[in-house]
């Protein structure tokens, strides 16, 4: 790191690789007395979480033994209902309704160690790599853990989520044969760690409070720069990938920044219209590792915005859960006289609103495109059977809490309450 601030080394300046940098939340210069004293009471409350956690994870680390690849037999050794039934959900696991809450409730809180540890079986990772099951564990209970489970969105299950969508994208018949075992790895570690350490809120947020990550990154992908830096850190720390040339395990940390790089919706239209183009001149070739690259790229962020195109109880969860982590944002911009952000005001953007904005202007283009380039796909056709019924359903939605009239009469229905009487 330069003394301004630049990386000495452009993106190969990953070598100060950090964990656990987001904090503290604001610049201390504009925080109050009391505000300071709360980010203290977070970092005690943190350190007896971490204890609390990591007894959660040896719980559940009975169900990663018992789940071993060719010998399904052997979930016989569960002992515990909860674990026996997250068994047999992750027998289905490339489901397109797999409910990722009710599994991390099942793991007690630790859905994503236990899904990746289940796909690394399931494609013979650990074997291929020859990967350390210890340090494994120890580099995918840090991850899970960075995550910070007092997000309402930005979270562990988020994480969970978006694995689960791209191992289903993983599969899909026009890709399966085609990718490398290496691809794959990429491809399930980029979702766990797309977002670990995400602080809650967005990037305009920590760049007009001179959070210390905005100036190191240069108010540029911020937030995924820090994604990117925080993986590297916490592979480094757990010498996951120690034994494998120092070649190889670079490329691997190159490849991992590039694809959770490519999640920086700012980047949306740039990654929209090189798929596109690619698709109308039918030139991919997925012989070509940049290609296969390009694609993981885009299976990624298909898997970071795909909520809307998840069944609506799922789907309608996960609404809720940005808009409240939106809210949460606004509400602090409101206590320190800040200008509140775009969706971020609770009173004027509604989650209604929110919801056909982001389907119309992120989810759909992308969608459609994903479908182009994997049809014939049975997957891109439910997907994009409950996106146009989830739109279809906040838009209505939206028409409601405006005060549109149904011709019921005027109806101001929560569109949580699922109500179709409009
Ligand atoms: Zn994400």
């Amino acid at each position: 790191m330069l003394a301004d601030g630049r990386l000495s080394t452009g993106h190969a300046g990953v070598l100060l690789a950090e964990r656990r940098g987001s904090y503290p939340l604001i610049d201390l210069h504009i925080l109050n007395t009391s505000a300071q004293q709360g980010e203290v009471e977070s970092c005690t409350r943190r350190k007896v979480k971490r204890l609390l956690s990591f007894q959660r994870y040896c719980h559940a680390s009975r169900l990663l033994r018992g789940l071993v690849p060719h010998t399904p037999g052997s979930l016989h050794l569960l002992d515990d209902d909860y674990l026996g039934q997250a068994g047999h959900m992750l027998s289905k696991v490339s489901a397109w309704n797999f409910d990722i809450f009710l599994f991390d409730r099942l793991t007690n809180g630790n859905s994503l160690v236990t899904l990746m540890c289940h796909l690394f079986n399931v494609y013979g990772l650990i074997h291929h790599f020859q990967l350390d099951m210890v340090k494994l564990h120890r580099f995918l209970g840090m991850v899970q853990e960075d995550y910070h489970s007092q997000n309402p969105y930005h979270n562990a299950v988020h994480a969970a989520d978006v694995t689960q969508a791209m191992y289903c994208y993983l599969k899909e018949p026009k890709l399966a044969g085609q990718l490398s075992p290496l691809d794959v790895f990429l491809g399930l570690m980029a979702a766990a760690a797309h977002d670990v350490d995400h602080p809650g809120v967005n990037q305009p947020f920590l760049i007009k409070t001179r959070h210390h990550l905005a100036s190191l990154y240069q108010n540029t992908s911020v937030l995924e720069s820090h994604h990117w830096r925080s993986t590297v850190g916490m592979l480094r720390e757990s010498g996951l990938l120690s034994h494998l040339p120092a070649d190889m395990s670079q490329d691997i940390e190159q490849q991992l920044g590039s694809l959770i790089l490519a999640t920086d919706i700012s980047r949306q239209n740039e990654f929209l219209l090189t798929f596109r183009e690619h698709l109308d001149n039918q030139d991919l070739d997925l012989q070509l590792a940049s290609h296969r690259h390009f694609i993981l790229q885009i299976a990624l962020k298909c898997a970071d915005v795909c909520n809307p195109c998840r069944v609506w109880e799922l789907s309608r969860q996960w609404s809720e859960r940005v808009c409240e982590e939106f809210y949460r944002q606004g509400d602090l911009e409101k206590k320190f006289d800040l200008e509140i952000s775009p969706l971020c005001n609770q009173q004027a953007d509604t989650v209604p609103a929110i919801q056909t904005g982001f389907i119309s202007y992120i989810v759909e283009p992308l969608f459609e495109e994903w479908q182009r380039f994997t049809e014939p796909s049975l997957l891109s056709q439910t997907m994009m059977g409950h996106l146009h019924k989830n739109k279809a359903r906040w838009s209505r939605a939206k028409r409601r809490s405006a005060g549109w009239d149904c011709g019921l009469g005027w109806c101001y229905m929560s569109p949580s309450a699922g109500d179709e009487h409009c």
